[in-house]
């Protein structure tokens, strides 16, 4: 079976070779254990800080290792009745064709009414972290005019089309192209949306403000110009800073933070995994949603774990509408 492993630790964009595709056997599950045929692994920004030898809310993957993250796959064999072979389920173990998991960190989910990827996309970490971020985070109230950046993204899109159905009165994107903006506005009704790469975004946003939430995915200018068009009292949830993950030098914040003073502004940054309490609030709404066809997940897919490593270098470039999967 293949996974594909860190060979070195990328400074800046990581590159090609910074990966290798390596052949091991894994042998039979033992009693509590699964052994799982993936059929879908995630890749995630996140996974970019995991490739530094730095401290952060997880440890960074390990040279010489198999990576990790999000995956679905089928049970082939099992040393657990509670996980019987032919389940289909959620767990740790991508980038890699098949698994072996204890049965207790795998969750068995429904493919009856969604398909299996959903749950690593709207129904899953991305929807969750939108759904978090602006009901807890952002404290979303009825009437709020949303801006969200990365809004053609996993999370950036459920944001938008939640913010809708949690009462926003307005929803305003930006992304990084002409038929992610016209995919916005004309499929998931955001009622505007502006391309970063036409111009200064603060500039951009402008006849568009001003805003009561700001959904940050990407921090540097869009963070500086989603400050100047708050409203007083603005909220600001941090998410995410992906604009910034790949720089090998700190890059200046934001050169306008006085208007937290005169603005009386708030911002307050999360990671999605603290707010477990939520996931079963959230799975029965979006859940609901999705049923109805009110939010929807669209996918990015590309074929096969010899293109993982190019799903998500192109992922860090913005070659992905919606959710970006590598089905195996
Ligand atoms: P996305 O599906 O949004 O993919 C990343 C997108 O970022 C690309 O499609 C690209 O779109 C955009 N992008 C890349 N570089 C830039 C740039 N320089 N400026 C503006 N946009 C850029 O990924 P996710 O939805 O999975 O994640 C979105 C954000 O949320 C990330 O910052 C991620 O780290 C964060 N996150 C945080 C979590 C938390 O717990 N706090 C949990 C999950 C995600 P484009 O074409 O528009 O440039």
């Amino acid at each position: 079976s293949r996974q594909i492993h860190l060979a070195s630790r990328p400074t800046g964009w990581p590159t090609p070779d910074n990966f290798r595709v390596v052949e091991v056997d894994l042998g039979d599950p033992g009693p509590g254990e699964v052994l799982l045929r993936n059929t879908w692994m995630s890749v995630d920004p996140y996974m970019r800080g995991r490739m530094n030898d730095a401290k952060s809310y997880v440890p960074p993957f390990e040279l010489g290792a198999p990576l990790d993250g999000g995956a679905v796959g089928e049970v082939v064999a099992s040393g657990d009745d509670a996980v019987p072979v032919g389940a289909t389920v959620l767990h740790g173990l991508g980038w890699r064709e098949h698994a072996v998991v204890p049965a207790r960190a795998v969750r068995v989910v429904d493919t009856e009414r969604v398909p299996a990827s959903a749950y690593l996309g709207v129904l899953g970490m991305p929807g969750l972290t939108a759904y978090v971020g602006l009901t807890r985070i952002a404290q979303l109230r009825e009437g709020d005019r949303v801006l969200v950046s990365g809004a053609a993204g996993a999370v950036g899109s459920s944001v938008g089309q939640m913010a809708r159905m949690l009462g926003a009165s307005a929803v305003v994107g930006s992304a990084g192209s002409a038929e992610k903006v016209a995919w916005l506005t004309e499929e998931l009704g955001f009622d505007a949306a502006v391309n970063y790469k036409d111009g200064p975004v603060g500039r951009l946003l402008a006849p568009h403000g001003p805003f009561d939430v700001y959904f940050d995915n990407v921090g540097g200018d869009h963070l500086e110009a989603a400050i100047a068009h708050l409203d007083d009292f603005g909220r600001i949830a941090a998410c995410g800073a992906i604009a910034q993950y790949n720089d090998t030098e700190a890059t200046p914040g934001p050169r306008n933070m006085a208007m937290f003073v005169t603005k009386k502004l708030t911002l307050r940054g999360f990671i999605v995994r603290d707010h477990d309490d939520l996931t079963a609030e959230f799975h029965e709404r979006a859940g609901r949603w999705v049923a109805e066809g009110r939010l929807v997940g669209r996918e990015t897919v590309v074929d096969g774990l010899d293109h993982a490593v190019d799903a998500f270098l192109d992922l860090m470039r913005g070659g992905n509408t919606g959710k970006m999967l590598v089905r195996l």
